[in-house]
């Protein structure tokens, strides 16, 4: 290499108008043919192609597309499908290879998973029984179809060995050697014919460098890059790593690649000390991971050129390469189409287009330090920072000398749990294992309808508010007819739990098309927090006063946690996320104040994302959760002692954050729990819980109704290791995915499941 030069690691799918999910759908539905389909598709990826060409990135990577998943195209590539799938082997069809993702007739589909802590998802491969082969090398096929379509010299990229066997299930920890030993000479023959072709650089994505790995892991990983480079001396690897700093630096810089691709914005403190304690070796290309590739807002161009005349001490510019931290599939396309945002924000924003400029411009920014045009573009951007960093939003005092002494705020119940255990039960003398449900009801079409006819003003506000009542009503009356003994207002006035808060507290703001793919064809539209956060009126009073003014049990009032509203968004980054949290925490104290005035004294806050926000690396785990349970405690600890706070969370992998669980303090938790019962319950003969407690009885991911006798088996089981004193009933989780009569039928069997109990006791 002669300069220094530009890359991107990957580029959404998804297209400007999601066209690519289109596709997909209409694929599925079979309204198009599978030739039209691969038609479209190819004009899709091409184009993608051809814009980052036109933007003048030196390496445009290529095979980073995929027609659902990365992993399932690795897998696919090694004929790696379950025999539920009746496989004949040879290239994966069409169809075998969606059956996988989406399950089809009698094979349910392949685990999902998250991708790191991203929210993507990848399909989880299932390698137990198999005999991989190479079916087709496709990133030489996507080399080819770059080159011979748009003359572009592209940049393979692989999802690395190691990573995939890590990611991987379906075998046992004494079969490391064996599993490599199959897969590698398929990876060396990939390699092999890359470098036959005449790839100059090949990305080998290693995202697992940066988790907790152990020496042993080096040692497989150390094994595994000495054979591949054997096999293709020829070719250039760009060791790629990812979303925090390389664990084992040293053994990592080492490894016989010609380059280490490192993350310089999530990893940046780490991978910055070990740059300045060992160096960077010297034969080597540097990656410079340092357009924020998690992100959507524009960098600071300024202190990432001070930033690369730092890394220039350590590597010389001819042998470093400007890039963004990790793929761009975790950010939306452009923001050319946000034409809504005041421009105040919209010339903060950068999305994977404006990203690629970013990275283009500081690349000639170095090349070319005299240039007036570039001159002209940087301090453009200084000031559009300037700007939005003096705006009114950021500059919320009262908000912010809270958050600089959150010390200083409440964040202790005045009770302990065993006095406010007492004080609750005279309050609310609820039968021992009371009933209750997670706080949605089905939100059937008319209820989306509904919520359509209000957007588009078809419908005035009154008419939308009175349409809400009728859903509360109803299902105030089902409820008590059901039998249950908490009830909740079914979050009809909701579509989505984060958005919900998001659209009435201050300092948020949604994009128009900011989707990003979560998994599949699936995407989403995080909401995005760039001010300070604030309370500024009641957002969830009305509806559930409405509700407690139809019965006489009692209403629960319904939330979504800080932590939940942080990790569902795009968050500004000019302050660190935990004074972000404590933000929010805040201002929703201020709402679970306003319901307690307003009489309702049984409140839950949802945390279903607390655990996905674990950090990559074991030993940051800690503090995360410190500022998470802080959090959580801000906004539910000035409550009376008699006010009953609950939680919910949708994941039941417990035992290894189960103290600060028990530190979050609720009165009441509920966790998801009937499609991994025992091993939660076995969790719970190692670590005492000693809160109020409601395991999920019934899986409602299904449309099936259970029986009552499931359900006693359910409870049975749990109350062999948790205190029925401490116990409630309820589903796993929401129920507004769900129809109403399997609803009804479902909570019906459940009360009567713990009526038999409270019999027997
Ligand atoms: N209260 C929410 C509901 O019932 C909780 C959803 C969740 O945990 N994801 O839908
Ligand atoms: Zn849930």
């Amino acid at each position: 290499m002669d300069s220094l030069k530009s890359s991107n690691l990957g580029y959404p799918r998804i297209g400007v108008n999601r066209e690519w999910k289109k596709l997909l759908e209409a694929l599925w539905a079979n309204k198009i043919q599978e030739s039209e389909f691969e038609k479209k598709i190819e004009e899709l990826r091409l184009n993608h192609l051809k814009l980052q060409q036109e933007k003048g990135i030196d390496l445009i990577p290529v095979n980073d597309f995929s027609l659902y998943d990365h992993m399932l195209d690795t897998a696919a590539m090694f004929g790696i499908v379950p025999k539920r799938f009746n496989y004949p082997g040879g290239v994966v069809s069409l169809s075998t290879y969606y059956a996988m993702a989406r399950g089809s007739k009698g094979a349910p589909a392949c685990e999902m998973t998250k991708w790191f802590n991203t929210n993507y998802h990848y399909i989880v491969p299932e390698l137990n029984d198999i005999t991989p082969v190479l079916t087709i090398n496709k990133p030489l096929q996507a080399y080819r179809e770059a080159k011979q379509k748009l003359g572009i010299d592209g940049k393979p990229v692989l999802i690395g060995l190691y990573t995939f066997l890590k990611l991987s299930k379906g075998y046992k920890s004494g079969q490391w050697d064996e599993l490599i030993a199959l897969f590698l000479p398929l990876y060396a023959q990939i390699l092999r014919e890359l470098e036959q072709e005449g790839v100059r650089w090949v990305q080998i994505d290693e995202p697992v460098l940066v988790s907790s790995l152990s020496v042993e892991d080096m040692d497989r990983i150390t094994h595994i890059y000495k054979q591949l480079h054997e096999a293709a001396p020829g070719l250039n690897i760009m060791l790629q790593t990812y979303f925090d700093a390389v664990e084992h630096y040293e053994a990592t810089v080492s490894l016989p690649v010609q380059g280490i691709g490192l993350d310089l914005v999530h990893g940046y403190d780490r991978n910055m000390q070990h740059m300045a304690k060992h160096g960077f070796p010297k034969d080597k290309v540097l990656g410079a991971g340092l357009i924020d590739g998690r992100n959507i807002w524009a960098a600071d161009l300024q202190s990432k050129l001070t930033l690369l005349n730092t890394l220039s001490q350590y590597v010389p510019y001819e042998r470093m390469i400007i890039q963004p931290s990790c793929s761009l599939l975790h950010v939306p396309v452009t923001t050319g189409q946000e034409t809504k945002l005041g421009s105040e924000i919209r010339q903060v924003l950068a999305f994977a287009n404006e990203k690629l400029d970013e990275i283009v411009l500081l690349t000639k920014a170095v090349a070319d330090k005299d240039s007036e045009p570039i001159a002209r573009e940087l301090e453009k951007n200084q000031q559009a920072l300037r700007e939005i960093n003096a705006s009114s939003s950021r500059k919320k005092e009262h908000i912010q000398e809270m958050v600089e002494r959150i010390d200083q705020q409440p964040s202790a119940r005045a009770g302990t749990f065993a006095e406010r255990r007492i004080l609750q039960q005279n309050k609310w003398n609820l039968p021992i294992l009371p009933t209750t449900t997670i706080g949605s009801f089905p939100q059937t079409s008319e209820v989306r309808q509904a919520r359509k006819k209000w957007r588009t003003g078809e419908w005035t506000e009154e008419q939308y508010k009175t349409f809400i009542q009728e859903q509360i009503r109803l299902w105030i009356n089902l409820q008590e007819e059901i039998g249950l003994d908490v009830l909740v207002h079914g979050e009809f006035e909701r579509t989505d739990m984060v958005e919900f808060f998001g659209e009435k507290l201050g300092g948020f703001f949604f994009t128009q098309n900011g989707w990003v793919q979560s998994y599949g064809s699936r995407c989403v539209k995080p909401p995005v927090i760039y001010g300070d956060v604030e309370f500024i009126k009641p957002m969830t009073v009305e509806e559930t006063v409405y509700a407690q003014s139809l019965t006489n049990k009692p209403v629960k009032g319904m939330l979504t946690g800080p932590i939940t509203i942080l990790n569902w968004s795009f968050v500004r980054d000019d302050i660190p996320r935990e004074k972000v949290a404590y933000q929010i925490a805040l201002a929703l104290r201020q709402e679970v104040e306003a319901l307690e005035k307003a009489g309702i004294e049984m409140i839950q806050v949802d945390e279903p994302a607390l655990r996905e926000g674990l950090p990559i690396k074991r030993q940051d785990w800690q503090h995360y959760l410190d500022w998470a349970v802080l959090s959580f405690r801000l906004a539910t600890a000035t409550v009376k002692n008699t006010t009953q706070i609950h939680t919910h969370m949708c994941y039941c992998e417990f035992h290894d954050i189960i103290d600060s669980i028990r530190e979050l303090d609720a009165d009441v938790i509920s966790i998801e729990t009937s499609r991994s019962h025992g091993e939660l319950l076995h969790s719970f003969e190692e670590h005492t819980y000693d809160h109020g407690i409601g395991l999920g009885v019934y899986d409602i991911h299904s449309p099936r109704v259970p029986d009552v006798k499931e359900m006693v088996h359910m409870i049975d089981r749990s109350l062999s290791v948790l205190d029925p004193e401490l116990f409630w009933i309820n589903p796993d989780c929401g129920l507004k995915t769900r129809g109403m009569d399997e609803t009804i039928a479902s909570l019906k069997n459940m009360v009567e499941a713990a009526k038999s109990f409270r019999e027997k006791s």
